[in-house]
């Protein structure tokens, strides 16, 4: 039985419900424990509250050379991250590894990214001087998705860290295991007791967060939830809120552009991680004619041929699903596209193998009607065929969300338009969708955020600017009307 409650420094068993990880390929309980109750939760703020006084107040450097030695720490625990994330939620293993390496650049990019956009200024005036500064807003707590469990956690924890706040941590309880070995690691580069404090379990722990004293809420998963939290905090201004949600994101693939390149970007668009990234192609949008024809074609070709596998085995481009329920979502998801007119053109099927495991599917839905603006997190391509390039814009903008999006073609004039016209927070050309810049903000409009990009800008969410007038002697005052 793992220890679920991580607070000032000490793992502790939860006195919550017990919650069971399966690893997707093999059924294995991979992590069990009971989860943190509500009392858990309310003490867990509590130390975070108590830690805050003293790491808010802290030199910047001092928090700064803590942030570098745990990306050091981090760099150490590779392995033990990436296969643990492996055997939790079923990603191959190479994307692990990448992950991991992820969690380690963070670190630097947090840096850079808060002296330039949470630093401090100071200008002469004719009085003084102008002072501007940063403040960290206090106790954060942090909500993370299954697909990058370390990753987009840390890519909150660790900004926030750095600009003075305290954080706890509810992991997804569908990838649990990682959060231990980051713990592990921000103890040994010197974190004090109570900055980072783990509360494991699902949605009643993850209530229990919501109402306790926080007083910012950081979260990476789907629009359902953020929506909810949203709502939750209505009326709370005070609480600092930052929604990273999903997308229904499109990718028009258009004439010129090499027709074996373009069908390698669309498959990776939208079958990485096995469908299971935010910004994921799920649309692709495509000429009518022979060029789409042998895009499409390729593309099939591609959903036939992708080495399907368990983490650990060799060569594989893709694992299961994060467990057997999102396999069936998924196959329910292309029946109900099949039944409002889509064509299947490469069946995504589970496999005998069991588990998550499922095939890369490709439907046509050009035809089909009232199809819902739904993010089906698994490996489904739609296809839609258009006459025009307008029409392939407009149809790319047909979503609520506004993630991730892309352009495949040689042609400038047509990423110039795409480029002004494609209501995508990412945005890429002649590159999967799936792709983004640690170096950048990360986040797009519509129901895929509250503004709020995480990534590089995640320094802005995470302290509150301070401008001060400042004269070092008090002197008189005048003004029209006013007494001398
Ligand atoms: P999810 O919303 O189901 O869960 C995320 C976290 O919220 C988990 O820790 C979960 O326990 C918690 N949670 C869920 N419902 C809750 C409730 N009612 N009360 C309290 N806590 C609750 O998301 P997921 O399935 O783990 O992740 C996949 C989703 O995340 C996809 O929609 C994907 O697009 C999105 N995502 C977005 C980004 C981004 O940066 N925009 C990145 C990765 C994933």
């Amino acid at each position: 039985m793992a220890h679920a409650v991580y607070i000032s420094g000490k793992w502790r068993e939860g006195h919550g419900a017990l919650i069971s990880n399966h690893c997707p390929a093999t059924g294995e309980v991979v992590w069990e424990g009971a989860s943190a109750s509500l009392e858990q939760v309310e003490e867990a703020v509590v130390s975070a509250a108590d830690a805050f006084r003293d790491w808010s107040r802290r030199p910047q450097a001092d928090r700064t050379a803590v942030l570098e030695a745990y990306a050091v720490e981090i760099e150490k625990r590779t392995d033990a991250i990436s296969e643990t994330i492996s055997r939790d939620m079923g990603k191959a293993l190479w994307e692990s590894k990448a992950e991991a390496a992820t969690m380690k650049a963070k670190v630097q990019v947090s840096i850079a990214a808060q002296v330039e956009r949470a630093g401090s200024k100071n200008q002469k005036t004719a009085f003084g001087s102008v002072h501007l500064t940063h403040r960290a807003h206090g106790v954060m707590a942090v909500y993370g998705p299954f697909n990058f469990p370390g990753h987009l956690p840390n890519g909150h924890i660790v900004p926030a860290l750095l600009a003075g706040n305290t954080c706890v941590f509810k992991p997804s309880e569908l990838a649990p295991g990682v959060a231990a070995l980051m713990a592990e690691a921000f103890e040994a580069a010197g974190l004090p007791a109570g900055c980072l404090n783990i509360v494991h379990g699902a949605r009643e722990t993850g209530g229990a967060l919501l109402n306790a004293d926080i007083n910012g809420l950081l979260f990476t998963g789907s629009a359902a939830t953020g929506t909810f939290f949203h709502k939750h905090f209505a009326g709370r201004p005070e609480v600092i809120l930052a929604l990273e949600m999903g997308g229904n994101n499109p990718l028009i693939i258009w004439d010129p552009a090499d027709i074996e390149a373009a069908a390698d970007i669309a498959a990776q668009s939208a079958f990485l991680t096995t469908g299971q990234r935010c910004s994921c192609a799920r649309r692709v949008i495509l000429p009518e004619g022979s060029f789409g024809d042998d895009v499409v074609e390729a593309i099939v070709a591609r959903a036939k041929s992708l080495k399907i596998g368990a983490w650990n085995e060799e060569d594989i481009f893709m694992g299961p699903l994060v467990s057997e329920q999102a396999a069936a979502n998924a196959t329910e998801f292309q029946a109900m596209l099949s039944k409002k007119g889509g064509k299947s053109l490469r069946r995504l099927k589970r496999m005998d193998r069991g588990g998550g495991f499922v095939t890369a599917g490709v439907i046509d839905v050009t035809n089909a009607q009232d199809i819902p603006d739904e993010e089906l997190f698994g490996p489904l391509m739609q296809i839609v065929r258009v006459k025009r390039f307008d029409e392939a814009l407009e149809r790319a903008n047909a979503t609520k969300y506004g993630l991730s999006g892309g352009l495949v073609s040689d042609d400038d004039a047509l990423w110039v338009r795409a480029h002004q016209e494609m209501r995508a927070g990412i945005l890429n050309r002649n590159r999967p969708t799936a792709g983004a810049s640690g170096a950048m903000p990360f986040g797009g409009p519509g129901l895929s955020g509250n503004f709020r990009p995480g990534a590089y800008y995640a320094a802005d969410y995470c302290a509150w600017p301070q401008a001060s007038q400042v004269s070092g002697t008090a002197e008189r005052m005048s003004a029209q009307g006013f007494p001398k």
